[in-house]
């Protein structure tokens, strides 16, 4: 059975979110978070917005937190 992506690397799985992740391009607080093969970027709702298709095509686990910024 293949491996499931979370178990070969484990951060590709949601997290929380909290004030302290903060956008890597401006330091706002991150909303989405994206995790490539040897890293993890934070973005703000802003920053997400003009990077997300790219980050959907590279990242091996995108997580949007965008629509629970307002709750
Ligand atoms: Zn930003």
């Amino acid at each position: 059975m293949t491996p499931s992506l979370p178990e070969v690397f484990p951060s590709a799985e949601r997290r929380d979110l909290t004030a302290l992740d903060r956008c890597d391009s401006c330091g706002a607080r991150a909303w989405v978070r994206a995790v490539l093969p040897a890293s993890e970027l934070l973005f703000c709702a802003h920053h997400a917005s003009r990077h997300i298709e790219t980050l959907s095509s590279v990242a091996l686990f995108v997580q949007d937190d965008r629509e629970i910024m307002d709750s």
